[in-house]
């Protein structure tokens, strides 16, 4: 048995579904398959922003901001291999991917800084609630608006090619139906990273030996070899990251910008230690390094007001909280005397208006309103950064740079765009970019074949 459309996407995290969206709206018949029970994938999880440059947001508050800043920073946090021409696409498609899901009636108002960037352009919704679960609810609503044909529970197995090498369909597998062929002129592959899969990143990393995630299950990198055997090529797969702050209580991940926000990383022996908003490698380092290799988000009420994001972690029971910092200190385990010190040092640095301990760029506020929180929080495997090559089209590529005819990639699967390390905000902002230029080209391209 099979079906017969022009344009197959397989996985539903941001990439698939903005890729099957734009795929219609581009004229083609689609089906999107997704193998788990349930939508969204890690994009879902999503809690920092999506990274866009000079958006009418960021006019309305007064934020200067440019496309160009946006590459630099990109490749800067990238340790400068990411692909150039990915970035490029990146940036300068950055706004019209924020105008785009705001039609589609996303709130992405709210702009907060992130690690790495040089301005505030993490777009969020209103109160910096979770990005990502309000791009995929959008993504999703606007899916069935369209009439997508959504299977869920139905992985994709094989690219099928026909003797001339072009894409086919794909060979799939139903829960409940079986194998069966979809046949199509084109695949999209957005099926997303590997984290999940220790024993993956471990052969590629060992220091991540054993180290917890922070992805769903589903991100085991099944779709990777699916990519590789239809003669894919894979790049950068050694560059995996690890995202600084896991709460150790609850293995939740601590968003960024609590940071951003203004709490302070401090060590049990009540010290600040690094740049807080540093990049996501150099911050994991410098909390490994630390006695018991973990370490303290400290702030206050200010910062909690500031980030509706935090009172869930209250809720979570992994913020524990006081009224001075010596009985949080006793509380927590860290010294008391030691960390009051360290507050009140990074108050007059505050007033001062430049961190000369260790320049951190952003002092947003002091630290001396209302109660004391403390998050205990250590690295854990977030983001795979390697993955199949594509072109700025997104069209899929061999190892001799010869495209796969029909064969396109998007999201976290892919490799180039965010280099040895990937900036946060540039997730959910690289998804719906290349998910959209995805499904656009593959209409097309199904259009003339
Ligand atoms: P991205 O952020 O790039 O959109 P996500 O992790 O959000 O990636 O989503 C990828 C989705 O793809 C997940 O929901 C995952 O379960 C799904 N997926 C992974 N491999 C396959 C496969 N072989 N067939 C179908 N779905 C897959």
């Amino acid at each position: 048995p099979h079906d017969t459309v022009d344009v197959v996407v397989v996985g539903s995290g941001g990439a698939g579904f903005s890729a099957a969206i734009s795929a219609t709206d581009n004229g083609a018949k689609v089906i999107l398959i997704e193998k788990e029970p349930v939508i969204g994938g890690n994009a879902k999880l999503a809690a920092g922003g999506m990274n866009a440059a000079w958006t009418d947001q960021q006019k309305a508050k007064e934020i200067k901001d440019s496309p160009e800043l946006m590459f630099k920073d990109t490749m800067k946090g990238g340790r400068d291999i990411n692909d150039p021409a990915l970035v490029e696409v990146l940036s300068s498609h950055s706004k019209g991917s924020v105008d785009w899901m705001t039609k589609m009636g996303a709130d992405l108002t709210d702009v907060g800084m992130m690690g790495g960037a040089s301005v505030k352009r993490a777009h969020r919704p209103t109160g910096g609630a979770g990005v990502g679960a309000h791009v995929v609810q959008v993504l999703y609503d606007n899916a069935v608006k369209r009439n997508i044909d959504l299977r869920m529970n139905t992985r994709g197995i094989e690219v099928l090619k026909d003797d001339s090498g072009k894409v086919k369909g794909i060979l799939v597998k139903g829960m409940y139906k079986g194998y069966y062929w979809v046949k199509a002129d084109a695949v999209i592959l957005a099926t997303g990273g590997f984290a999940k899969n220790n024993e993956r990143v471990a052969k590629l990393d060992p220091s991540l030996k054993g180290f917890i995630s922070t992805n769903q299950p589903g991100a085991v990198g099944d779709g990777l070899d699916v990519a590789e055997n239809a003669g894919g090529a894979l790049k950068d797969m050694e560059y995996i990251q690890a995202h600084p702050t896991l709460s150790v209580k609850g293995g939740v991940m601590v968003t960024e910008a609590v940071r951003g926000n203004g709490a302070i990383l401090v060590n049990r022996e009540g010290k600040r230690f690094v740049n807080e908003i540093t990049t996501r490698d150099k911050a994991s380092a410098a909390i490994l390094a630390q006695t018991g290799k973990s370490a303290y988000l400290i702030f206050d009420d200010s910062v909690r007001k500031s980030l509706s994001k935090i009172d869930k972690y209250i809720g979570l029971g992994v913020a524990p909280s006081a009224d001075s910092l010596v009985k949080l200190g006793k509380m927590e385990g860290i010294d008391g005397k030691a960390l009051t010190e360290t507050v009140a040092r990074y108050n007059s640095l505050v007033s001062s208006g430049k961190d000369t301990d260790f320049e951190r760029p952003n002092l947003p506020r002091a630290l001396n309103e209302g109660n004391y929180y403390a998050i205990e929080v250590t690295p854990g495997v977030h983001h795979t950064m390697g993955g199949v090559m594509i072109d700025t089209k997104t069209e899929v590529m061999n190892a001799q740079k010869q495209v796969i005819p029909g064969l396109y990639g998007a999201g976290e699967v892919t490799g180039g765009v965010h280099g040895a390390n990937r900036l946060g905000g540039n997730a959910i902002s690289g998804i719906i970019t290349f998910g959209r230029l995805a499904g656009e080209e593959a209409a097309k391209y199904s259009k003339k074949n």
